[in-house]
């Protein structure tokens, strides 16, 4: 039965409720061996299940070796999201059946976890949001499945690929004090970019090496109380994760409006139909029967391990940006984009450290080099232009010697090949006409030529300046200088 409360919107939902959100995210760790064996952490690409030996295949009578730069990954993480070290932890058998776990167990951390009591601030629309981390602790991962036939329910048949089984992998458990799916996703935002940082984990949401899963509810806004929560699964975008969020409010807030009650269970996000589908009920910890892994020792942390580690962190995204802020003057908004991806942030430095301008190298790279970057699938420093190659280009745009828009065809073209700019210039005759009489042959010739937009212009239309402008960059084909052409036009059409 549909009633009129039955199909409030996301925003009257809102107005009523209070969502409560949670992140748990797995992390893969970007060790060279797996967890417990010496096959490759680095699986992808392989022939399925040619990346396997008797450990991770969960063979009887082999016994796991731990991973010791898996233990410091997982520590440098904590250290990064503000989190304890407790001086003892231990490993645990999580028991559970599925295909792709060939041991029946996954080992894993219960009740004495590698770190615990941390937090990641950010800020969403000038609002400080301080999440809590429960903790981050470091199991293996499993197999993968592949389904023929329908995906959804009715999979004719099923093979199992055990390449990935026994990777290192990490979870941080996020307490749930997000309170919107923005946060949420901008929670999940921060966190993939710091463990890029650290050097950890590549963030690869569509590969699945950084993965998210949501656990939310709803109350009445004013109820201290926590409702039933629901977990969402295969969520493999940032935009996913705030969609199926923002599905979840308004599925679970009509369910309350009717006074019905929420399942507690796991529900995958379907991305082809926008909506969460119903999976299994949810299991609770007593039902994965955890006892500690009687094959490794106890783990037992020193402090001078954890100090070595945290000394050896590097500047972390919020550290830079603020430092970029600080010395070179940019904007929150501009430091924010640049220091997005580490590699950017570099490519800035360095483009600054060759005497390009802060605000003109951020301009440079936020601008056209994100464009052809995305385009090309190529980041700069893997271009055949590379950090100098560009540094070079916009020192001949500083200079005077080309106009901008023959440095953003230039840098078009010698993006992927490179080259050498100035070489490039001198060759082609492409230097900035700058002379002044040279610039006022051209500009007479504009206007001898535009009749109809120098009437249009003396009419009071300003834009038929852009118009006779555009003709003087074409007729020297853009190697104009703008600025001047611009300045002696509007001289000109003044008399
Ligand atoms: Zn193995």
């Amino acid at each position: 039965m549909i009633t009129a409360s039955a199909v409030s919107t996301l925003e009257q939902i809102l107005s009523r409720y209070e969502p409560v959100i949670g992140l748990e995210v797995h992390g893969q760790l970007l060790t060279r061996s797996k967890m417990f064996c010496g096959c490759s952490a680095d699986y992808i690409g392989s022939p399925p299940n040619s990346n396997t030996c008797p450990v991770c295949l969960g063979l009887p009578g082999v016994l796991p070796v731990m991973n010791r730069v898996a233990v410091e990954y997982t520590v440098r993480t904590a250290l990064a999201l503000n989190c304890e070290i407790p001086e003892h932890s231990k490993f645990d058998r999580k028991n559970y059946f599925y295909p792709d776990l060939p041991k029946g167990y996954q080992i894993s951390q219960w009740d004495m976890p590698l770190s615990r009591n941390g937090h990641l601030s950010f800020t969403v629309d000038g609002e400080e949001v301080r999440c809590g981390i429960t903790r981050v602790h470091l199991e293996e991962d499993t197999g993968t499945l592949q389904h023929a036939g329908d995906i959804l329910q009715q999979a004719r048949s099923s093979v199992v690929d055990l390449n990935r089984a026994g990777v290192p992998l990490m979870e941080i458990v996020g307490e749930p004090d997000l309170r919107s799916a923005e946060q949420a996703r901008e929670y999940l935002v921060r966190l993939r970019q710091i463990l890029v940082y650290i050097g950890v984990n590549d963030g690869n949401l569509e590969q699945g090496s950084f993965r998210c899963d949501a656990n939310i509810s709803l109350r009445r806004r004013g109820e201290t109380e926590l409702g039933v929560k629901v977990e969402v699964k295969n969520m493999n975008s940032f935009r996913a994760v705030q969609r199926a969020l923002d599905f979840e409010i308004v599925r679970q807030g009509r369910l309350l409006d009717q006074g019905q009650p929420i399942a507690q269970e796991t529900r995958g996000w379907v991305e082809a139909k926008g909506a969460t589908i119903s999976q299994r009920s949810k299991e609770y910890a007593h039902d994965y029967r955890y006892f500690p892994e009687p094959d490794l020792p106890p783990l037992q942390i020193g402090v001078d391990f954890v100090e070595r580690v945290r000394a050896g962190l590097p500047e972390l995204p919020q550290q830079l940006m603020e430092r970029l802020q600080r010395d070179h003057g940019l904007s929150a908004y501009d430091a924010a984009i640049i220091c997005a991806e580490r590699e950017d942030a570099r490519a800035f430095e360095e483009l600054v450290a060759a005497g390009v301008p802060a605000k003109t190298a951020a301009n440079w790279l936020m601008g056209e080099v994100a464009r052809l970057s995305r385009e090309s699938r190529t980041p700069l420093q893997r271009s055949g232009l590379g950090v100098a190659g560009l540094a070079a280009l916009v020192k001949l745009v500083e200079g005077g010697s080309i106009s901008g828009s023959t440095a953003k065809e230039l840098l078009e073209e010698l993006y992927l090949p490179g080259g050498d700019p100035a070489a490039v210039v001198r060759d082609r005759g492409l230097a900035q006409v700058s002379d002044q009489a040279e610039l006022e042959r051209l500009v007479d010739a504009v206007i001898a030529e535009n009749p109809a937009a120098v009437a249009d212009f003396r009419g009071g239309k300003e834009q038929a300046l852009q118009r006779l402008v555009g003709g003087g960059m074409k007729a020297t084909r853009g190697r104009a200088d703008a600025r001047a052409v611009t300045g002696l036009l509007r001289d000109r059409l003044a008399r």
